[in-house]
């Protein structure tokens, strides 16, 4: 974690980038299979097990590798983190947003803290 954060600005689209946050939204929505009777339940829970994915495999290398991250237990990380994502990607779609909008939500609370310096602290509305 840096030490001196600085408010970041989110560019929604550019084509040297690649993927743009609203065509990863799109390309998860469309390989979307789910129960539809409970979209919004299912969706958290998934998520949820999702994160605790990341953080088995976070577990086990400090368990069985003494904390020393090697190339595939990154990469099976950042799988995980992809699951996490598309699962995200699928409950801000159907909660109406587009995904840029959840990220830029979250960078317009995360610059306010630093501006107001309440980065540290409790509380979803400080
Ligand atoms: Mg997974």
């Amino acid at each position: 974690m840096a030490n001196n954060p600085t408010p970041v600005i989110i560019c929604e689209s550019s084509e040297q980038r690649g993927i743009t946050l609203n065509e990863y939204q799109q390309a998860a929505v469309a390989t979307a299979i789910f129960p539809t009777d409970s979209h919004i339940s299912y969706l958290a829970l998934a998520l949820c097990g999702e994160a605790g994915e990341v953080a088995d495999k976070v577990k086990k290398v400090l368990r069985d590798k003494n904390g020393q991250f090697y190339q595939p237990d990154i990469r099976a990380i950042a799988d995980e983190l992809g699951d996490v994502l598309w699962y995200a990607a699928n409950l801000a779609h159907i909660l109406g947003y587009k995904f840029s909008n959840i990220a830029q939500l979250n960078i317009n609370k995360i610059n306010s803290r630093i501006e107001r310096n309440v980065l540290h602290g409790e509380g979803d509305n400080r």
